[in-house]
């Protein structure tokens, strides 16, 4: 069956291709056999009859699994080959290892099959275009494959058995290192164990992964990264909100092995994706397998911290982290219509910004209506006050708490920042004791190492520099502002709720610092009740804040004041009064007429002439009759002032008090004597 006979003047007309690979890049240092076998293939191509010159090796695979044709070139370059007829055999150690895929290995086959290529390996010569030889390849490529499956599942096999005790050992974050034994213990670096105290003590205390990274790099902390897979100097870097979250979800900081955190797989491009798990689904998870830096419940804690401070997950929004905006009980509202924790939105109102408390989980989860909005301004307001009423006796222990957490925190930031300097200094010595080893004559390395020592010298002096700055920079904190902030904080904690330098978001920390929780619920008015941390009860009622047509209505006393006004003035008189008094209306602009007289008429007020007629004044139509005259004349009289009359306002008309007998007899007089000058001045002009 394994003939040269196979091998025919076509075969030879074409080239020899010989595939050599060695899988990974540990065989291809290792195998040298192997690879001694592969060539030893070329002589077997000769003695069938290709010329030296017609054998083509293709060895750009080398260390490249054979598990996926993707990536390898030379395998890809292979098959082109075979396609275009250019191969009139193709050589490979164990053939079926060109491809350990059997999709790629049958693929290979049909193209030798199509283009009459051969295919030979150490076992024989075969011709893919005869069925027994195709089904003796094929058997080949699928025993490979198997073989490779075993081989992978007893290895798998091993590391899952290992991973089940706890016991596997796999790169561990910073912080931990393998002893001798390869039991997992704390780095013995002080520096580096130091680092991550402090690193999970700000984390508890500024509460988020953010504020952190914030913390390090304004105190000027550095944060501890060793090389690739956990071996390899430790270099000091910048946090990195990465960095940071990585750490905080490590339960390995909690002293606990576990296995299986990520899944992997190849798409079809053969592109690696990793899926990060959630916990219930990881493979192992042993908690207290060795010493850490947390507790397993801290560690739970901060898990959950970091979880609420995901505010745009639509989980659990309830006490997210104190942020910027204004209103004082963002995080601790709750609905009182459906326990729902409450969301915070602003909107402007009078060019202030101005906070509504709204229950809208049902809304955006289930398209149903918001549950209930409650403008929280005034709600605000009144917290604050209970607060400042009720803090008093608190006050003096809060400021001590205080002042001791910073004085430890400085404290610690000290001893960190020492160590740095001690670093340093070692880093410089030992730069030092190098360059005096060195053989004087050896000048190039000499060199070498004093440029060395020069630069550790350079960072030793800039260290110093540094932590003599900030240690000036930490006492004098302490001593003047800080002492005096804590002093005050202790003597007059209304003077620093109130004070316009308090910023919002510490206002709200204090406010967590004493309260539970909110629970709001509106109704005929608003009802807050008021839970402060160690269970103590509040219940305030509050007044539904007004409208805005409502706010800018003009107060009653105004009103009346008016009313009274009006029995004795002019709308005109009126408005002069009020402004001479200095009144405004509700939008604080001083009284017109025209604003009198609107009011007037909203309030259903009298009108003047009403008061005046009602006071028994008459129309001049009523006078004219009583002194016999017409109603026009009337005016005439109060000209001459005989009738007393008052102005109705606007316009030129008048109400006239009833004139008295004599009044009426003196009008009729003087009508007489005017009628007799008239007579005689006539008979005196004839
Ligand atoms: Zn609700």
């Amino acid at each position: 069956m394994n003939t040269p006979s196979k091998v025919t003047a076509q075969h030879l007309q074409r080239a020899a291709y010989l595939y050599i690979r060695q899988s990974s890049l540990h065989q291809v240092f290792e195998n040298t056999e192997s690879t001694e076998r592969q060539y030893a293939l070329r002589r077997r191509a000769v003695a069938l009859g290709w010329a030296e010159d017609r054998i083509v090796v293709i060895d750009h695979d080398q260390g490249q699994s054979g598990a996926s044709a993707i990536d390898r070139a030379g395998f890809q370059r292979l098959v082109a080959d075979v396609g275009l007829g250019k191969a009139g055999i193709v050589m490979g150690l164990e053939v079926s290892r060109l491809a350990r895929n059997c999709a790629d290995w049958h693929r290979l086959l049909e193209i030798c099959g199509l283009t009459h290529t051969l295919i030979l390996d150490e076992d024989g010569l075969y011709d893919p275009g005869h069925y027994n030889d195709r089904l003796l390849l094929g058997l080949k490529g699928t025993m490979s494959e198997a073989e490779l499956h075993v081989l992978k599942a007893r290895l798998v096999g091993g590391v899952l058995n290992k991973a089940q005790r706890g016991e596997l050992k796999m790169p561990l974050p910073i912080g931990f290192i393998y002893d001798e034994e390869d039991r997992v213990i704390l780095d013995p670096d002080q520096q580096v164990q130091q680092s991550l105290r402090m690193f999970f003590t700000t984390f508890e205390r500024v509460g988020s992964a953010w504020s952190t990274v914030q913390t390090f790099r304004r105190e000027g902390w550095k944060f501890p990264k060793r090389g690739q897979a956990g071996s390899g100097e430790v270099a000091w870097q910048e946090l990195t909100h990465a960095a940071t979250l990585d750490t905080l979800h490590n339960p390995r900081y909690a002293g606990a092995f576990c296995f299986g955190r990520t899944r992997s797989w190849k798409d079809i491009d053969g592109k690696q994706h990793v899926q990060i798990l959630p916990r219930d689904q990881w493979r192992f998870l042993k908690p207290d397998v060795h010493s850490g830096y947390l507790t397993w419940d801290q560690f739970l804690s901060h898990e959950k911290r970091l979880l609420e401070n995901q505010q745009c997950q639509g989980g659990a929004r309830h006490a997210g982290p104190p942020r910027e905006g204004p209103s004082l009980l963002q995080g601790l509202v709750i609905c009182g219509k459906c326990g729902r924790a409450m969301t915070v939105c602003y909107h402007h109102r009078f060019g202030r910004l101005s906070p509504d408390y709204l229950c809208q989980k049902r809304c955006i989860e289930e398209a149903e209506a918001a549950c209930q909005r409650i403008p929280g301004a005034g709600i605000d307001e009144a917290v604050g006050r209970l607060l400042v009423q009720s803090v008093t006796p608190l006050t003096l222990e809060v400021a001590l708490n205080v002042q001791a957490e910073i004085q430890t925190r400085l404290a610690e930031a000290d001893r960190l920042r020492r160590q740095q300097l001690q670093r340093a200094q070692y880093e410089a010595d030992r730069a030092r004791v190098r360059y005096m080893r060195v053989d004087p004559n050896n000048r190039l390395v000499a060199d070498t190492l004093e440029a060395q020592w020069n630069e550790k010298l350079r960072l030793l002096a800039q260290a110093k520099d540094d932590y003599e700055a900030q240690q000036r920079a930490d006492s004098a904190q302490l001593t003047d502002e800080q002492r005096s902030k804590i002093m005050a904080l202790a003597a007059d904690f209304p003077t620093l709720w109130h004070s316009p330098a308090t910023a919002d978001r510490d206002r709200k920390r204090m406010a967590r610092l004493l309260l539970e929780d909110v629970t709001l619920r509106r109704d005929q008015e608003i009802i807050v009740q008021i839970r402060f941390k160690g269970g103590a009860r509040q219940e305030l009622r509050l007044p539904l804040p007004k409208s805005a047509w409502a706010l800018r209505k003009t107060k009653p006393e105004i009103i009346a004041e008016i009313d009274r006004l009006l029995d004795s003035h002019t709308e005109m008189e009126v408005a002069q009064l009020l402004k001479e008094r200095g009144w405004h209306s509700s939008a604080g602009n001083p009284f017109t007429q025209r604003m009198v007289h609107a009011l007037r008429y909203a309030y259903h007020l009298k009108t003047r002439l009403t008061r005046l007629r009602s006071q028994g004044l008459l129309s001049p139509e009523e006078i004219g009759p009583l002194i016999g005259s017409v109603p026009s004349r009337v005016n005439y009289w109060r000209l001459t002032g005989v009738l007393k009359a008052v102005k109705t306002g606007a316009g030129n008309g008048y109400v006239y008090y009833k004139p008295s007998e004599a009044d009426i007899a003196l009008i009729h007089r003087r009508r007489l004597e005017r009628t007799q000058k008239k007579v005689h001045n006539t008979q005196a002009s004839l």
